[in-house]
C-alpha cells in the first residue's frame, strides 16, 4: 500500500510501505476513512525533533475494522471505530484515573497516513459507533481523535465552567478546537489570541466572543483590559514557546487555572513567577480516550462540527504539499483522502 515516510527535515514522502500486519492478539487492523496531518507532525519535519532513521507518520485516525486479533472482544470486523493518538489498555491505574495518555502498556499511534494501519490494544483505544456514520461526517469524526480531544482536554484542564472567562493562547487547530470547547463547556467570555484572519473568523464561528491580536505584553494588557485587571478563570496554552507560555500563565487570574497543551520546545518557567501568580496548572499529552464517548455522541448529534478545522484536503499522494501548506501556514489542517 501507499504510506507517508518521514525521512528528515522537509523530507516527507508518500511511498510504498509494508501492509500493515497484527502482532500481537490485542491488536486491530482498521481501513481508515480519512487521515490528517497534526500540527506535531511539523516538529520533526521543522528539523525541531531528530529523525535519526525513517519513520511512518501519522496517529489521527477513524475508519472500519477490518481484522481483530483473539483476544480482542469490544470491537469486531465492519464496525466504524475512532482512536485516540495514545495507545492505552484503559485499565491499569492511570487509565482509570483517566490519564489514558500515561497507560503503563501506553505508546503513540504511528503509521495512520496510510489506507491502513494496525491499532494496538484494540479493547482500550478503540470506541465503535452504532452505525457507520455518513461520509459528510468523517472529517467531525476524525478530528475527535487527537485535535479536537487535545483542545478539550486544554479546557478541561483549565477547568473551563458555566460562566467563566476564558483566554485561548494559539490560533492553531487545536487552539481552534479550544475555542470550541470552552463554548460547550459554556463558558461566557472566549478571548482568542491571534493576529490571521482566517484564523480570527474562524475562532468567532466556533464560539470566540473577543479577539486580541497583540502578542507578548501588549497582548496580556490587551486581556487585562477586557477583564477589567482580572486576568482570566481559565487559560489555555495550544502553542509550546516560552512566549506562548509566558503570556498564558500572565493572563491566568489568582486563583485560575491554565491548561497546557502545546508540545513545549526550550520552555523554563521560574518559580517566583509561578508562585506568585497562584495558578492551577495541568497539562501534557491529552487523555483523548477519556473524552471519546462524549465527543463522539456530541458529534453525532450534530451539536458541534470540529471537522470545519480541515480547510484543505488533499489526496495521500499530495502528503507532502499538504505538510508545506502547514508548515507555510498556508493552511490551519490538511485532510487527507486515503480511500
Ligand atoms: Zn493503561
Amino acid at each position: 500500500m501507499l504510506g507517508t515516510v518521514l525521512y528528515g527535515a522537509g523530507d516527507v514522502r508518500c511511498e510504498d510501505v509494508p501492509d500493515p500486519k497484527m502482532i500481537h492478539p490485542t491488536d486491530a487492523i482498521i481501513r481508515l476513512s480519512a487521515s490528517c496531518i497534526c500540527g506535531s507532525d511539523l516538529l520533526p519535519y521543522r528539523g525541531l525533533n531528530e529523525t535519526p532513521s525513517p519513520r511512518a507518520m501519522g496517529h489521527e485516525y477513524c475508519g472500519i475494522v477490518e481484522e481483530v486479533g483473539s483476544a480482542v472482544t469490544s470491537v469486531r470486523p465492519g464496525q466504524f471505530v475512532v482512536g485516540s493518538f495514545c495507545i492505552s489498555d484503559n485499565t491499569c491505574p492511570h487509565c482509570r484515573f483517566g490519564f489514558q495518555s500515561s497507560c503503563e502498556r501506553g505508546e503513540f499511534m504511528v503509521g495512520a497516513q496510510a489506507p491502513y494501519a494496525r491499532v494496538p490494544l484494540a479493547d482500550g483505544t478503540l470506541v465503535a459507533t452504532a452505525d457507520v456514520p455518513q461520509d459528510e461526517m468523517i472529517p467531525n469524526l476524525l478530528a475527535v481523535s487527537d485535535v479536537l480531544g487535545t483542545g478539550w482536554y486544554a479546557a478541561d484542564a483549565a477547568r473551563v465552567q458555566p460562566g467563566s472567562t476564558v483566554v485561548v493562547v494559539g490560533d492553531g487547530a487545536v487552539g481552534l478546537m479550544g475555542v470550541l470547547a470552552a463554548k460547550q463547556m459554556r463558558a461566557e467570555r472566549i478571548i482568542a489570541m491571534s493576529c490571521h484572519k482566517t484564523r480570527q473568523d474562524l475562532a468567532v464561528v466556533f464560539g470566540a466572543t473577543d479577539i486580541v491580536s497583540e502578542r507578548g505584553d501588549a497582548g496580556v494588557s490587551r486581556v487585562k483590559e477586557l477583564t477589567k485587571d482580572i486576568g482570566a478563570d481559565s487559560v489555555l496554552e495550544c502553542v509550546g514557546t516560552q512566549e506562548a507560555m509566558t503570556q498564558a500563565l500572565q493572563c491566568v487570574r489568582p486563583g485560575g487555572s491554565m491548561g497546557f497543551v502545546g508540545v513545549p520546545h526550550e520552555v523554563a518557567l521560574d518559580g517566583e513567577t509561578l508562585f506568585w501568580s497562584q495558578a492551577s496548572l495541568q497539562g501534557g499529552p491529552a487523555p483523548v480516550r477519556r473524552f471519546l464517548p462524549h465527543l463522539l455522541d456530541i458529534v453525532l448529534r450534530r451539536e458541534i462540527q470540529p471537522g470545519k478545522v480541515f480547510d484543505l484536503t488533499l489526496p495521500l499522494a499530495d502528503v507532502a504539499e499538504g505538510y508545506r501548506a502547514m508548515d507555510e501556514r498556508r493552511a490551519i489542517k490538511t485532510l487527507l483522502s486515503v480511500a
